[in-house]
């Protein structure tokens, strides 16, 4: 019998990217039936404030993104020192215009702008990242509203690769705004993809390995590297990596990899599936975004 660390990886990989690559193609699907009955695109803007390399990076990923889906997007480009009264006068004024159906604020804003009063002056029904407190509150009460992006990304992978939430013990490492909270609030729904028994850890926690060693589920969006190991997880679990991290890597040619926050090597040998990073959760999100964005248009022309 092999020990511990000749052991093979054994769980099966769940592909992200190519069911990203599907919901891609469904948007595409619908944003040229909208324009074909309607004459309308679906119409996404995102407001970037400041040049901060990574928001310029992920603001450009988005706006390939529509291009390749046959939706409109629109660039509002702001210096650093746009202030907070201009930077909601802009929202408001995209809100009233019909031409654009989502309204998307790039994060992190300037430290002297308050990202909350932003966010909040997004139209509910426009706010295609799922993070105003209508939403927000909207999604706690079981209400009709537009869903953030990663947790609801997570949820229908889950579906996607029929791993049944149902009756399941999920486990949350992490409780922020954008990913954990979210998360374990659709999983303990009761619809398709939730109905699970949720756990949520931080860093509070204390002994972490007794609670994600209980998961069915465990979803792991901790921001660090290794926080769940092999021997944190019970065998046969479905583990999703949440993380995307930088890590040195002299061999790589841009002198870094990306890992999650999970210990790769040692969790695929134990759970039944796994999502990679890349590849994993990454590609999600932004399919949802488009599929928000859409959703968002065709409630808008059903007016
Ligand atoms: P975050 O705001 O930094 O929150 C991290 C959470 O993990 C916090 O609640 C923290 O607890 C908890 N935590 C940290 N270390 C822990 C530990 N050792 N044990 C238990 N809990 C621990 O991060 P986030 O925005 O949720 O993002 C999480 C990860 O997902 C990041 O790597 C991020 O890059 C990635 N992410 C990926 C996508 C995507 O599209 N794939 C989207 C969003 C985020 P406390 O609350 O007690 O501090």
């Amino acid at each position: 019998m092999a020990c511990d660390s000749e052991k093979k990886m054994s769980a099966e990989l769940i592909d992200g990217k190519a069911v990203a690559a599907k919901w891609h193609q469904e948007v595409s699907r619908a944003a040229a039936r909208m324009k074909a009955e309607k004459g309308i695109a679906p119409g996404l803007a995102v407001i970037l404030v400041g040049d901060d390399p990574a928001s310029i990076s992920y603001v450009t990923a988005k706006e390939r993104a529509c291009a390749a889906d046959g939706l409109v997007s629109r660039e509002v480009r702001l210096p650093a020192e746009t202030t907070q009264g201009e930077l909601v006068s802009i929202v408001s004024q995209l809100n009233g215009d019909p031409a654009i159906h989502g309204v998307l604020v790039q994060l992190p804003l300037p430290r002297h702008i308050d990202e909350k009063a932003v966010i909040d002056a997004i139209s509910p029904e426009k706010d295609v990242d799922g993070f105003t407190a209508v939403n927000a509150g909207k999604m706690l009460s079981g209400e009709t509203c537009l869903l953030p992006c990663t947790p609801n990304g997570i949820v229908q992978l889950l579906l996607e690769c029929g791993v049944k939430t149902d009756g399941a013990h999920a486990v949350v490492v992490g409780r922020s705004g954008i990913v954990g909270k979210p998360l374990a609030n659709l999983l303990m729904r009761k619809a398709p993809g939730g109905n699970a028994t949720v756990t949520v850890c931080h860093t509070g926690t204390r002994d972490l390995a007794a609670f994600t060693r209980q998961a069915d589920i465990l979803v792991v969006a901790s921001r660090h590297p290794g926080t769940v190991t092999g021997d944190m997880v019970k065998p046969g679990a479905v583990v999703i990596d949440v993380g995307v991290n930088r890590v040195a890597d002299p061999a790589a040619p841009r002198g870094y990899r990306l890992v999650g926050d999970v210990d790769f090597e040692s969790v695929s040998r134990v759970a039944s599936k796994i999502t990679p990073v890349p590849g994993g959760v990454g590609p999600l999100t932004i399919a949802m975004l488009m599929r928000n964005t859409v959703l968002a248009a065709e409630r808008a022309l059903a007016k």
